[in-house]
């Protein structure tokens, strides 16, 4: 685990596949994501780094409800009673009220591609394979900033899953990409901003809901953070896909 603060208070932190952020205003803290079900015992040790406690998390912002995002959430929220919030869609995802993400079919079919296997073996140790619904994920609106640690605006960002959102951190100049927007993956040879491999996505998700905000960092879902403006890091990712 690796935590880097890109921003006052704004830190992210690098579990060892999946990425998650701490916002920390005072005592209070803004939770958004929390790894894979291997990852609890990290999320927690993250914020002890940082001089804070699980009851000093007054909510979970979720990007995608995807197991390596919200694995090791589960049983903080439970044990802490802490709210978890992302967009309506993505809150039913989160109750498991339906599921958008490749399976152990989706990982044979792509077995073949480089890194894949190796990956899939890591991910299945941190529970990947594991069943996990957060049955009091909220859904709240977008556009606006929310009442907590960071002001964060929830963006809508479908595609990956039909919920993404991504949050922008006004003050901070930050944005949160989740999954819609990376910068590294271990199933990828590249760095620097892409797009996950396809077949991890539901839908193909389109960037520009990313492009025209104001932010001059970029945390992703996967990968270091990127300095650089949104418009700047779908510019490289158009330019990369040719
Ligand atoms: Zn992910």
């Amino acid at each position: 685990m690796r935590i880097e603060e890109v921003a006052d208070g704004v830190h992210l932190v690098r579990g060892s596949a999946v990425n998650w952020v701490l916002v920390v205003d005072g005592e209070a803290v803004t939770l958004v994501d929390g790894g894979y079900p291997g990852d609890a015992a990290a999320v927690e040790a993250s914020l002890a780094a940082v001089g804070r406690a699980p009851g000093d998390v007054v909510a979970a912002l979720v990007t995608h409800a995807h197991v390596d995002h919200v694995g090791g959430l589960a049983p903080l929220v439970a044990r802490h009673g802490i709210p978890v919030l992302t967009s309506p869609v993505e809150a039913r995802h989160a109750r498991r009220e339906f599921l958008e993400q490749a399976g152990p079919a989706d990982v044979v079919r792509n077995a073949w591609r480089p890194r894949v296997l190796t990956w899939a073996v890591h991910a299945a140790r941190l529970g990947a394979l594991r069943q996990v619904a957060l049955s009091e994920a909220r859904g709240i609106a977008g556009g606006a900033p929310l009442d907590l640690p960071g002001r964060p605006v929830p963006v809508a960002t479908p595609g990956h899953t039909s919920g993404h959102t991504a949050y922008l951190l006004p003050d901070a100049g930050v944005l949160v990409t989740g999954d819609v927007l990376v910068t590294g993956h271990p199933t990828s040879p590249h760095h620097g901003p892409q797009r996950l491999p396809a077949f991890f996505d539901h839908a193909r998700a389109p960037l520009e809901p990313l492009a025209g905000l104001a932010a001059d960092v970029l945390l992703p879902g996967h990968g270091p953070a990127w300095r650089g403006t949104p418009a700047e890091a779908v510019t490289q990712v158009s330019r990369r896909e040719g």
